[in-house]
This record gives C-alpha cells, structure tokens and sequence, in this order.
C-alpha cells in the first residue's frame, strides 16, 4: 500500500487516498466501440495514490511498483523526457483542463496490484485513481459518467491507444458484487447482481505477449466501419451497430464482402449475446450465461480472428473440465487472459487441470487469478 511510503516521504498530516479497480469482461467483446454492449465487472485488484494537495502548480509522483519519480507541472505538460507510465496521469491532468478545469498540483505516491498489460486494464485503473485524485485536490466535482470520459480521452488522446469506454466506466462505476451493463453508444448503464455462490470469476492469463494487437486492433475498428458504412445503402438511419439486429444484418449481408461480414456478424451477435447473458444473470441462469460465453469466444475466433493459440488451448481445455459453465478470451486479444465462470466447489480442479493442459502443450506458466466483482473508484481521507 501507498499509504506508509507517502508519510514517509511527505509527512504527516491531512492526506487522502484515490483507489480504481481494473476490470474483467464477463461479455461483449470488441462491441464498445462500435456503439454496442459490454458486461465487465471491476475486480478485487486496484491502483492506489495516496496524495496531498499543493499550493503549487507541480505534480510529483512516485511510482512504487516503477521505483520511479515523475515530476511535470500543470502549466507545462508535455510528454517529453517522462517515465511511461507517467503519461496516464498527465493525460488525464491534460484533458482536465482543456475541459476548462482548474487544477492544483499535488505530491503523492503510486502503487498498484492490477496485473499490467494483461488485458485487465490497469491503464484504465491509473487514470480513474487520477481522475480522482485530481477533482479532490482541485475540489471538482463531476458526475463519474464525466470522469470516464475525460479519462478515455486522456488515453485517446495523449497515451494515443484507440480504447473504447468500457474500461474507464467500469473502473468508475463498477459496484460490489455486481455485473455492469453499459450500452456504448447512449452511455447509459446498468448494474446486475452477479450470483457469488453460484459461480467464480476465474481468468487465466497466458503470458503471451500481445505484439500483434495494437496493429490489429485498429485494423479491426477500421474493418467495423467499413462494413457499416455498406449495411447503411440499406439503412442510413444506423449511426452505430446500436440498432443493427440480426434479422436486419442477415437481410443485407450478401453485400458485404470477405472479411467485412465476418467481422459485423461477431459484433451483431455479440450484441445479441450480451443482452441474452443478462436475462440469465437475472435468473441465475448461469449455464445459459456460460453458453453465451462459449458463443463469444467461438466469433472471436472465427469471425472477428483477434484469438491466438495459446488463447484457445486455454478454453478448449477448461471446457473440459468439471464444473466450467464457459470460458472464452477476453480484452482485445492476441495473448492476454480467458475469462471463465466456474462451479465454486470446482474452482481448485479447474485450475490444477487447465494450468497443467497448459504446461504441457506450451510450455508457459499461466497466470492465475480469482476475482470477486468490486465497487469502483473512490477517494478517501487517510491519517499516518
Ligand atoms: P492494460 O491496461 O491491459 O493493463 P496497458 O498497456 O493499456 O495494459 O497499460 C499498462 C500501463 O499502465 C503500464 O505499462 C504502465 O505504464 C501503466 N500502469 C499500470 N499499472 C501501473 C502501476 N501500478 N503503476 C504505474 N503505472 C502503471
Ligand atoms: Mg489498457
């Protein structure tokens, strides 16, 4: 934790602590940014920044988990000489004031547990406990649907990765024991209660590098558009794959040619996938909602091609396994985790057999880790 080393550094006296989770999506993959549906939940992982605010306009961070100090100053922030991971919170800081808020600067002390570049979104974790930390120090108050904004922007904009929203909305807006259902194109949000007795949040991490994935990805949005600027010949009133419904898409699929219909057909069946896996959370229906999962991962694979192999020895061999009610790659793809409710009494089978299976068709060590649905961000008064 964060706290010790701050006091350390600066003192006692008042002080306050922003936290954000990173998140896991439960389904509703490469939906968010073709205006879609998307069901992460936040998870028991966060970034932590214990800060105090300054009567200066200085910004200094130390970054435990880097062993690194970041310094910039609000009047002047430029990407320059800066750590990496220090362009998360001058992003956010950047985007704040181009929306015309005055900030204050601030000195604190970084530390987080979100495992990074797995696909679990501690980028989006970092620029949530920013976000925070700064309205706090700067006294702003803004709606959290605003906060996620400013920080996809952030990442937009001045990180310069494509994201869609969904990782901001869930590090802000996540609650407890709950599943958060956003629709990507209105903003608008939903929490379902997610049934801890019935079933574990496991996600397996392959440890594969994601080389391909920046290229790919883009590559992805572009192949998305293209394929909805042909379907709206048919129907100029779509703005987005919002509305775009599977009979719609069947009607006038035969104009979209190779890979284009391959690529919408995952998001609009995704979408349809999505609002099926609610109905059977309210239900508790977790078999249906497995199935669900084991669809998605199927058109990730075959349609949307963003899975790898070491992804799919990860699912095939967890659906063999006892208790597994599905199982299905999740994040942007081409290595990072697998996502895969499990029968609670079953979990310590599941990842003896799948960890295992693993080993021996590839080699690696995967990555394990069990996630409770957490509440989202939040900033608190801390004392020494
Ligand atoms: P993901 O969001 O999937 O975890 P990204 O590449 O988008 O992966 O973001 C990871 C980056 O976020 C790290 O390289 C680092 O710059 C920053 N980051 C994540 N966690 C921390 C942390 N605990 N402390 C400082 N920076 C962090
Ligand atoms: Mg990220």
């Amino acid at each position: 934790m964060p706290e010790r080393e701050f006091f350390k550094r600066y003192g006692s006296g008042e002080a306050f602590r922003s936290r954000a989770p990173g998140r896991v999506n439960l389904i509703g993959e490469h939906t968010d940014y073709n205006g879609g549906f998307v069901l992460p939940a936040a998870v028991d992982r966060d970034i932590r920044i214990a800060f105090r605010p300054s009567e200066d306009r200085t910004v200094e961070l130390h970054s435990l988990d880097f062993n690194e100090t970041a310094r910039f100053e609000l009047s002047k922030l430029e990407r320059g000489a800066m750590p990496a991971w220090a362009r998360y919170p001058m992003g956010v800081a950047a985007v704040l004031q181009a929306e015309g808020f005055a900030l204050r600067g601030l000195r604190g002390v970084v530390k987080g547990d979100v495992p990074l570049g797995a696909g679990l979104s501690s980028s989006a974790a970092f620029e949530a406990a920013s976000a925070l930390a700064f309205c706090r120090a700067g006294e702003i108050e803004l709606p959290r649907e605003r906060l996620a904004r400013i920080c996809q922007r952030a990442e937009n904009e001045f990180v310069g990765a494509n994201c869609g929203i969904m990782d901001q909305y869930a590090s802000l807006l996540g609650r407890r024991a709950c599943a958060l259902l956003i629709d990507c194109e209105t903003l608008s949000h939903r929490t379902y209660p997610f049934n801890e007795t019935l079933a574990r949040i496991v996600v397996l991490d392959t440890r594969v590098k994601r080389t391909l994935v920046g290229s790919a990805y883009n590559q992805r949005r572009s192949e998305c558009e293209q394929a909805l600027a042909i379907l709206r010949r048919h129907a100029p009133e779509l703005k987005s794959y919002h509305d775009l419904g599977v009979a719609m898409f069947k009607a006038f699929a035969h104009d979209l040619p190779e890979p284009l219909v391959r690529r919408a057909r995952h998001v609009v069946t995704e979408n349809g996938r999505v609002k099926e896996a609610v109905k059977a959370l309210q239900s508790w229906n977790m078999v249906t909602f497995g199935a669900l999962m084991d669809a998605s991962h199927d058109s990730l694979k075959n349609d949307f091609e963003v899975s790898c192999r070491e992804l799919d020895i990860l699912v095939n061999l967890a659906r063999e396994v006892r208790g597994v009610y599905g199982s299905r790659m999740t994040g942007a793809g081409f290595g990072g985790c697998t996502v895969t409710l499990v029968e609670p009494k079953h979990v310590e089978e599941f990842i003896r057999t799948v960890s295992s299976g693993y080993r021996a068709q590839t080699g690696l060590e995967a990555g394990v880790h069990v996630f409770t649905p957490s509440e989202g961000a939040s900033v608190e008064s801390i004392r020494p």
